[in-house]
C-alpha cells in the first residue's frame, strides 16, 4: 500500500486547494465558508520519484455553539491515525487559533512525522508573521501559498524525506 499523507487544519485554512494542487486535479470542492459536510477525500500523487497518498480532512461540519471545533478535532484524529506523514496547515492571515493549539497537541501525543505548513505566505509580511507558529511548538515550519504555488515544492520535499 502506498503511504498516506493527510492534510490537516481548520476550515478555510486552504487544505482543500493543497490537496488539489498535490494531486493536480480538482478532486476536492474548494469552499469559501466552512461548515460543508463531507467524508475524507482521498488522491494519488507524486514527487521525486515516490507516490503517495493525499488525504483532505473536508469532512467538518459546524453545527451548534462549540461543535465546530469538536469537529475539526475528531476529523483531525481519524485523519492522523491513518496517515504516515501529517502536514498540518495554518493561515497566516487568521495567526494562532485556539483550535490551532488543540491540533497541535494532539499530533504531539499522536507521536506521527508532522509538517508545519504555513499558507497564504503572499508576501514578506507574511513571511515575517509566520514565525508566530512557532508557539505551537512542532518544530520547524515551512511557508507556502497552496493558491500561487510558492514554497509547495520545498513542503513536498519534506514529505518525501519522512515518507
Ligand atoms: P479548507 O476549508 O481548509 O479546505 O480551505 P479551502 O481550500 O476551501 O480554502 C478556503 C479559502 O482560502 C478559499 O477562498 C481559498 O481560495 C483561499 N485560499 C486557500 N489557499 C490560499 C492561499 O494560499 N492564499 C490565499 N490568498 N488564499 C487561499
Ligand atoms: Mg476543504
Amino acid at each position: 500500500m502506498k503511504p498516506i499523507v493527510a492534510i490537516v487544519g481548520r476550515p478555510n485554512v486552504g487544505k482543500s486547494t493543497l490537496f488539489n494542487r498535490l494531486i493536480g486535479e480538482r478532486r476536492a470542492i474548494i469552499e469559501d465558508q466552512p461548515g460543508i459536510t463531507r467524508d475524507r477525500i482521498y488522491g494519488d500523487a507524486q514527487w521525486a520519484g515516490r507516490r503517495f497518498t493525499v488525504v483532505d480532512t473536508g469532512g467538518l461540519q459546524s453545527g451548534p455553539e462549540g461543535e465546530l471545533e469538536e469537529a475539526v478535532v475528531r476529523q483531525a484524529e481519524l485523519a492522523i491515525r491513518e496517515a504516515d506523514v501529517v502536514v498540518f496547515l495554518v493561515d497566516v492571515r487568521q495567526g494562532v487559533q485556539p483550535d490551532d493549539h488543540e491540533v497541535a497537541q494532539r499530533l504531539r501525543r499522536a507521536r506521527k512525522p508532522v509538517i508545519l505548513a504555513v499558507n497564504k505566505v503572499e508576501n514578506l509580511k507574511h513571511e515575517d508573521a509566520a514565525g508566530e507558529f512557532y508557539e505551537l511548538g512542532l518544530g520547524d515550519l515551512v511557508t507556502i501559498s497552496a493558491l500561487h504555488g510558492t514554497g509547495t515544492g520545498d513542503l513536498l520535499d519534506r514529505v518525501v524525506r519522512l515518507l
